[in-house]
């Protein structure tokens, strides 16, 4: 194990509180512990952490990679902005959600979609706002 399961669920709870993301939202964790399991993004062998997101039933599930490598190169306070990052997924995915379901088969607009939003969780993700009430 590279980096501590517990941590990644403890971290969630933390962020979804901070952003006010309960009820009627279901929110699962998943952490990949044994190399058997599938990847968090069996199109991005690199991906070491992802959010699905199906805002329609308030449901969203968080994917993290335990045993990615690249945790051993990150300190503590990046799995904590990494799963800060994962966690805004959720609010933005109502937005991109809908939007790339209008946009249909239009894979250059989807694909410029899916990159606003994850300039959008970026910003939000190094914001000095946490650092005060975080
Ligand atoms: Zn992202």
């Amino acid at each position: 194990m590279i980096a501590p399961p517990e941590e990644f669920e403890r971290l969630v709870t933390k962020y979804l509180g901070l952003l006010g993301i309960g009820h009627p939202w279901k929110v699962e964790v998943v952490v990949r512990t044994d190399p058997e399991e599938s990847l968090v993004d069996p199109d991005d062998p690199d991906a070491y952490a992802a959010c699905s997101c199906l805002p329609e039933y308030y449901r969203a599930t968080l994917h993290f990679d335990a045993l990615h490598e690249s945790w051993q190169s990150v300190e503590a306070g990046d799995i904590e902005r990494c799963v800060r990052h994962e966690v805004l997924h959720i609010p933005l995915g109502i937005l991109s959600c809908l939007a790339r379901d209008m946009l249909g088969g239009n894979t250059a607009a989807r694909e410029a979609i899916r990159q606003a939003e994850e300039r959008v969780a970026t910003l939000l993700e190094f914001a000095p706002l946490w650092d005060q009430g975080g």
